[in-house]
Formats: structure tokens, sequence, C-alpha cells
């Protein structure tokens, strides 16, 4: 039979139906996902430190035996155990440490050997590693693909250990790569220097050296920026040859709903407004990148664009990523408009509406009785089909892929698009990776925003900060407390966000009405969870990073996030964002013990700046555009590996070779 890299992952060996379910929410269903779902980062274990040798302050990988282990309760803090666990090799001893996860003792025992990867601190006067990754090195299986080599080092869930894992990329390899076409073009990589595609996946994975894995690296990177430009290549192609709609964009509709709103437009949304207005009313589709900082009001720009094809007699859809945004904006809109307007028709369509409301929706897009529909994915299914529509909108544009966001205008002829983000981009980057894709700023928040308050607190002082939130709550506000998610071991970590809930309800605040809501639940569980938070059911919600985006509930005055230390920067502002919205004094307390250099620096920046520009400029200064542009935070969430910022050049030539194969 011939092998196609598009086989399910169940016809590897040693993959059943369970983790075959565990790795499809890795996003891995075939052997084409499994090879590329790239290493986090490299370990070098062709030699190792002696244990004698380790320095303060330094980050090492060591291999040492399990001498003793124990476990302790935090003097300071009732119920936070710490687990210690004595490793040595033949040249010393060392305690590894790790706090509130006693569930991790079940892995250790006396005699075991582990390969720890994690930063020297001193503690009472010894040196200690804290809270380090481990493997354990098992005597019997073939270690060649963990041990003497550079390691790869992947972001797995619990339950899938690396070396299973390598194991299982190593078999893929050996059993697909014979079937691997490299679909560039000879002369386009010769052009380009770029290795072939099976030497680049399996150096990507299990490199010879630093310098293959660099140049698998490039091949791959070139791979994504290709691919990522093709169909911005074909649109423009098609965009010249084919012209748009020119809009009506003066009446009064328009001119009654900016009069009609509760507040007056800042001189930012206003010129953002008439750069819209001049893009509409042109002959060819509009493409408008729209920017503003969380809570620069974006959403009613937005409102007045589709409020301008309406009346010229067209179909707008706005597209949000999650159901609670989708409601939220919906009623919204709807008051907004409807105020004016009582014969404009605003239809919401979202996955979890039954299927007769989906089947009169449908029909009413289609007959064109629906002027503006607001809705998630939902609205890029197939039986979704148009009148005439004139304009797309797409909120929070990072959380769609580009194959989703190309869906919806193909449900109109050449619709102007409208796209928006919170997450600044620097304008020369965003016009080479978007084409031609023209750039708006609304770099202005509303009048009348208090500062929120941000505010730093030791994990020693922590009940101070949740005194703050305590007397916010009496006063009938309402609170977030947050939880980071190490990528590597989020299933520990929602057991941690599970666990503090249970002791927050039943001890700090106990008075409260308290929710959790983490990313292992359902979409329609945890919007349902959004739900009764901003019908103030619930009065404090404990979670995970999944705190939704563009979540506007004025009445939450209060954000505590823990281990704070743990977040990068862009995101903790991002979760600020989620308080400040209304007229009372707000407050964002970070708690946190930073000890790296660079935490400490982020959490300054966090208590200095509010402004989102200011923060994305330091969070790149800090952690260098790499992490900046991780694949989670950008807007560039299709690119695996590639990084824009670094990789500028290759970016450029990619761009060039999609416009020169069109
Ligand atoms: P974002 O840009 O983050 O999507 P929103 O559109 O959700 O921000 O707006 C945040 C809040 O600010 C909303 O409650 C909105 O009604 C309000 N708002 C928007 N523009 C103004 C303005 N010019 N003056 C006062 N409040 C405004
Ligand atoms: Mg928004």
């Amino acid at each position: 039979m011939e092998k196609s890299l598009l086989t399910p992952i169940q016809y590897l060996k040693g993959i059943g139906p369970k983790r075959a379910k565990s790795f499809s929410k890795l996003g891995i269903n075939t052997i084409e996902d499994l090879l590329y779902y790239f290493p986090r980062r490299y370990e070098d274990r062709t030699k190792f430190i002696s244990i004698s040798k380790l320095q303060e302050g330094q980050t090492y990988t060591i291999k040492a035996q399990v001498k003793a282990l124990g476990e302790r309760q935090s003097f300071r803090r009732r119920g936070f155990s710490i687990i210690e666990v004595a490793v040595g090799d033949s040249t010393g001893k060392i305690f590894c440490v790790w706090f509130n996860q006693p569930y991790l003792k079940e892995y250790f025992k006396v005699g075991l050997t582990l390969i720890l990867y994690g930063r020297i601190e001193r503690y009472a006067g010894r040196l200690q590693m804290n809270s380090p990754e481990f493997e354990i090195v098992s005597s019997k299986s073939d270690e060649s693909l963990s041990i003497g080599r550079i390691t790869p080092i992947y972001s797995l869930p619990q339950g899938i250990t690396q070396r299973y894992f390598r194991k299982l990329v190593k078999s893929a390899l050996d059993e697909y790569l014979p079937e691997i076409n490299d679909f560039l073009p000879f002369d386009i990589r010769s052009r380009n220097n770029l290795l072939n595609l099976a030497i680049s996946l399996i150096n990507i994975h299990f490199p010879d050296n630093l310098d293959m894995q660099n140049e698998a690296y490039r091949r791959l990177s070139f791979e994504e920026f290709f691919l990522f430009q093709l169909p911005l290549a074909l649109r423009k192609l098609k965009k010249k040859e084919k012209t748009g709609i020119s809009h009506k964009v003066d009446g009064e509709l328009i001119n009654a709903f900016i009069e009609g709103l509760t507040f007056r437009l800042t001189l930012a949304q206003e010129r953002v407004i008439e750069e819209i207005k001049s893009d509409m009313a042109k002959p060819h589709a509009m493409q408008r990148l729209l920017q503003g900082d969380v809570g620069s009001g974006k959403t009613v720009v937005a409102t007045i664009a589709t409020l301008i094809a309406i009346q010229g007699g067209h179909q707008a859809a706005f597209m949000v990523p999650t159901e609670i945004l989708a409601r939220q904006h919906y009623s919204v809109v709807s008051r907004q408009v409807l105020g004016v307007r009582d014969d404009i028709k605003i239809g919401l369509l979202i996955s979890s509406i039954n299927k007769k409301e989906k089947e009169k929706i449908y029909k009413e897009i289609k007959e064109g009785k629906v002027d503006l529909v607001i809705g998630t994915h939902a609205l890029i299914e197939e039986s979704v089909k148009f009148k005439h529509l004139g304009l797309i909108v797409i909120d929070e544009q990072h959380k769609f892929g580009v194959g989703q966001r190309a869906l919806l205008p193909a449900k109109g002829t050449n619709p102007d698009v409208l796209i928006m983000t919170a997450t600044p981009i620097p304008r020369t980057l965003a016009i080479t990776l978007y084409g031609d894709l023209d750039v708006s700023i609304i770099n202005e928040l509303p009048p009348g925003r208090l500062a929120i308050k941000t505010m730093q607190f030791s994990e020693k002082n922590k009940s101070q900060a949740y005194e703050i939130a305590k007397a916010q709550l009496r006063q009938g506000s309402q609170a977030y407390i947050v939880y980071p998610v190490i990528e590597e071991s989020y299933a520990l970590d929602i057991l941690g966000a599970k666990k503090m809930y249970n002791q927050l309800k039943s001890g700090e605040f106990k008075e409260f009405k308290l929710g959790l809501i983490h990313g292992r639940l359902k979409q329609s569980e945890q919007d349902e969870i959004m739900l009764k938070f901003k019908q103030k059911e619930l009065e404090v919600l404990v979670s995970t990073t999944v705190l939704e985006v563009g979540i506007d509930i004025a009445n939450a005055t209060c954000m505590i996030v823990e281990s704070a230390e743990r977040f990068g920067l862009s995101q903790l502002h991002q979760l600020r964002g989620r308080v400040g919205r209304g007229r009372q004094e707000s407050f964002c307390i970070l708690i946190c013990d930073a000890e790296t250099p660079q935490a400490k620096v982020r959490l300054a920046a966090m208590l200095k700046y509010n402004d989102g520009f200011r923060i994305a400029e330091e969070d790149l200064k800090i952690r260098g555009p790499g992490e900046f542009f991780g694949r989670r935070q950008s807007g560039l969430s299709e690119l695996r590996i590639a990084n824009p910022l670094t990789q500028m050049q290759l970016l450029k030539k990619a761009r060039e070779e999609a416009g020169k194969l069109i």
C-alpha cells in the first residue's frame, strides 16, 4: 500500500484510540501533523555537567540519581506542600524542589536516574534547583534518542512523555520519509540555498549538530513564509482583475447613530472612520487592518462601517472568535443601532443555537432579510449564503487562521474587509506580512478612564492582595483571579487552578460566589460560565489563561494575576485590559516573587506603563522578537517556527518567490 503523510497517526505503532485523542487535542491527527510538531527547544546532552560545578543563577541540564525524597508543608503557608528530592552524581549532591505539586511524588523513587533542567538558586544557604523539568531515564529502553545527542524537547501535556514522543517522531520519520516529496520546486530551493524537506525534518527533530538544526530551521521557516504569502499573492492578482463595491458613505443613518451614542467619539476614532469611509467609497475592495489597544473602542468603529454598508443596501458580517463575545457584540450593537433605526435587522449566528433557529437565520441571510449578522466561525459554514454581502469585519483577528479569514470574503463578490487586533505589529512588518493591507491605528483611549492601578505583592503578602479584591467585591464589583499555564504541563496547572479554586471558595472568598473557567472545558461550557459572570450570578472568576479576549464587563474592577512572573509582558497587558472598562477605579494585582532579572523588568514595565504600544516595544526589548512573535500571542498563529522579525530577509525572499510563481 502506498503511504501518505496524511495517514492518521493511529497507524503508527503504539498509538491507541486514547492516545490518538490526546494527540488530536494538540492538533496532531496525521503523520504530517506529527512531523510538523516542532521541538520547543533543544538540550545538548552530548555531555552533562558535574553537580560539583553548578553555579548559582545559571540554568543547566544534569543527569543524576535519586538519593532521597521527602515532602513537607510550608512553614509560612498552610496547605502549601513542598517536595524535595536529593539527587547526586559521582561529584556531589543537590536538592531539587517543587512547590505545591504534591502529585509529583508519585514519579520519584530512590535509585531512579533523572535528567533535570532548571535554574540553580540559593536558598537557606544551600544551592538547589527550583521546579526543574525532568525526565526519567529508563535503563531498559533504548535511550539513543534522549541521551548523547542534541535532544529535542517538545511541549507536551501530562501523560505524554518526552521519551515516548521522540520515539514516535523517529518511527514516523523512518517509515514515511521515503514518501516525502518536496513540494518546493528545485530551482526555488537552489536559488535560496535551502535544504530539502526530508533532511530538514530529520534535523529539526534530531539535529546532527547545531549548524544542521539552523539550516533545517531556515528551510522550514522559508516554507512557512512561502505558504503564507501564496494566497496573498493570489489575492493581489485577483484584486487587480476585479473591482469591489463603491459604497454610499454619506447618509443620515451614520450621523444619527453617532448622535445617539452615549459617548462622544475620540479624535482617533473619528480619524479612523474617515479612513474607512474613503476606502469604502472607492470601487475596489477595502483590506484594512485596524489596530487599537485594549479598550480603545474598536467595536463602535466597526459598527459604523457595517452601517455604511447597510445604508447602501448591502449586508454586513461581523465575525468574532468566541460565542460569548458574539453575544456581547450582538446585544451592544443591537441596542445602539435599534435605538436609531428599528427597521435594521440584526442576526446572531453561533453554533449553539438550535437547528430550527439556524435554518431560520440561514434563510434570512440568504434572502437578504438580515442586514447585519454577528457570529463566530459558524459564519463560514457552507450553508451560510448571503444575498449581497458588502462588508466583513473580523474581530481579534489573531484568533483566526489565514484559512478561516479567507473563507468569509468568499461568500460575497469582493466585499470590503476590516480586520481588527489589539496586538500591535510594527507597520513595516504588517505590510510585508499582509501584503497590500492598509493599516489604521486608534492611538487614544476614551476620556475619563481612570488609569488602572497596577500593584505587585509577594507570595508572602498575598492576603493583602485578596483584601483589596474583597473590598471591591463588597462594593458590588466583580473580580478575576488568573493562574498561569505552562505549556508543557498544562494538565498539572489546571489541577493547580482547580485546587486553588476549591481552596479560595471555602477559604479567603467564602462569602462570595466563585466560578472556575479553563481551556479543558468545552467552548459552550466556557461561554456559559462567562455569561453567568456577566449576569453577576458569579462574583469572582477563577481562570487559567483562557480568560477571553475582548470581554467587556465594566463591573469587573479587579484582576489578580497569580505567579505573574510566568506570564509574558504582552499577555499581562491583555489580561489587565479586562478591567478598567468602566468609570470606577480598577486594580490589576500581580502576585509574584520575581526571581529572574527578566521577570523583574517585565513587572517593572507593567507597573510603569499602561499603553499597549509602549508595552509591546518593551516586550520586544526584553524578550527579543522570537518570543514576542510566539505562535500563540501573535497575529501570526499559523506560523509555527518562522519568525518575521528576525527572519525579515527570508520573508522577503519567500514573498518574491511566491509572487514569481504566481
Ligand atoms: P476594544 O477596542 O478593546 O475592542 P471596545 O470596543 O470593547 O474596546 O470598547 C471598550 C469600551 O469603551 C466599551 O464599553 C465601549 O462602549 C466604550 N467606548 C468606546 N468608544 C468610546 C468613547 N469614545 N468614549 C467613551 N467610551 C467609549
Ligand atoms: Mg474588542
